[in-house]
């Protein structure tokens, strides 16, 4: 048996704030800059992958009263994504 990735694993570090698991996602949500409700702009990503990603203005459309607005980073809200359907992997 091969274990080609097996030397990808950090030994034991020291304890983070956040239990990272393998699958902890987060789901982005913004608050419309017309209409002040929030919404979910399907956007998924790993919380580290959050915390030392960079957002430039991206372009979301509220699906309560259809304005299209840029978001930054700062914007965004993060949810726990644990008990929404996952699409299919791949
Ligand atoms: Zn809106």
């Amino acid at each position: 048996m091969d274990h080609a990735a097996a030397h990808c694993r950090r030994g034991a570090g020291p304890p983070r704030a956040a239990p990272l698991t393998a699958m902890a996602r987060l789901a982005l949500w913004v608050r419309c800059t017309a209409c002040g409700r929030e919404f979910d702009t399907g956007i998924r990503m790993a919380t580290r992958n959050f915390a030392k990603g960079t957002f430039a203005a991206n372009y979301h459309t509220c699906p309560h009263c259809g304005a299209r607005g840029t978001y930054r980073k700062g914007d965004y809200m993060t949810r726990d994504d644990a008990g929404a359907p996952q699409p299919a992997p791949g």
